[in-house]
């Protein structure tokens, strides 16, 4: 039995007591966002990346929480320290609250934050690279992360028939983000990934300063046609890191294997998941890459 303690506005009390009206706007009209992020080595990961990303979420509904960046930062703080797990992860979820008719916003948005087990990897994945396939879907609200994932749960029964391992959408000709990742393919020393109609993610962008400057990194349209012609792709996510991907359909990316640009990038993800841990215990120091001279690349925020 999962005996973690959660948050649920404004108090802290057993995961197992945390309860949602029926009338919650999140209940009965599926009307709410949530974040998901890890520790390392105990140390929350980009933190105030994530909590800005969920206020952005919060705003494209209109959920008002009235906490500030910092304020959620110290709230995930106490839940770690409360839980006293070392490594976990934490969700945050906002609905739209009670709602006197089921469709107006009429009462609090409710907030609830759960610190979790960390789900297992296959780390066999970060070897051997993925399989996906592709799905016609353009998410709704695609710069939020909102709590509907009921096409991906509905299209995992047909890839989990085919030995993939996530869905890959595409909209109007265009390749936009995976499920619950978001999606790069490499030609050449070019990198490139969507870039509007999808989720923004902190593993995205930390990938796309972490090519800097060595790669030509484009965020921009895609087109379905350039998945032939790609030398490499890989999807970026909390949970998936950088997770090579060497089938798509079941046509093999490139040579089919985890290639040389995707492991570079790997190798620097992981240097820097190190060297952030490390730098990171015991301060309060808010995410920012410490490259001396970084500039963003176009499209980055
Ligand atoms: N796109 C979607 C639809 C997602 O659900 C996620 C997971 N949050 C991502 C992309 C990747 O985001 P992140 O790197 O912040 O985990």
């Amino acid at each position: 039995m999962d005996r973690s303690i959660a948050y649920l506005n404004g108090t802290f009390l057993p995961s197992n007591e945390v309860v949602l009206s029926p009338n919650d706007l999140g209940i009965c009209r599926g009307y709410g966002v949530f974040d998901y992020l890890r520790t390392y080595d105990s140390v929350p990961f980009m933190v105030s990346r994530h909590m800005e990303r969920f206020l952005r979420s919060c705003s494209a509904l209109d959920l008002e929480l009235g906490q500030s960046v910092e304020e959620l930062c110290s709230l995930i703080d106490r839940l770690h320290g409360l839980n006293g797990r070392r490594d976990c992860a934490f969700r945050l979820i906002a609905t739209g609250g009670e709602s006197t008719d089921h469709f107006s916003l009429t009462g609090s948005p409710s907030l609830i934050i759960l610190s979790e087990e960390l789900p297992q990897m296959n780390t066999d994945s970060f070897l051997t690279g993925v399989s996906l396939i592709t799905a016609d879907h353009l998410r709704i609200f695609p710069e939020a992360k909102t709590t509907n994932y009921a096409p991906a749960i509905r299209y995992s029964r047909e890839w989990k028939k085919v030995g993939a391992i996530d869905a890959l959408y595409t909209f109007d000709g265009e390749v936009l983000e995976a499920t619950r990742s978001n999606f790069f393919l490499v030609k050449g020393n070019t990198l490139v990934t969507a870039k509007d109609r999808i989720l923004e993610g902190i593993t995205r962008r930390l990938v796309l300063e972490l090519a800097f400057p060595d790669f030509d990194v484009q965020v921009r349209r895609m087109d379905i046609a350039e998945l032939a012609e790609a030398d490499e792709a890989f999807l970026t996510g909390t949970t998936k890191k950088i997770t090579p991907v060497v089938t798509i359909d079941g046509r093999p990316i490139g040579a089919g294997v985890p290639g040389p640009k995707t492991r570079e990038l790997m190798a620097r993800f992981d240097a820097f998941v190190a060297d952030y841990a490390e730098s990171r215990v015991g301060t309060k120091e808010v995410d920012s890459i410490n490259h001396a001279n970084l500039s963003h690349p176009p499209g980055v925020r």
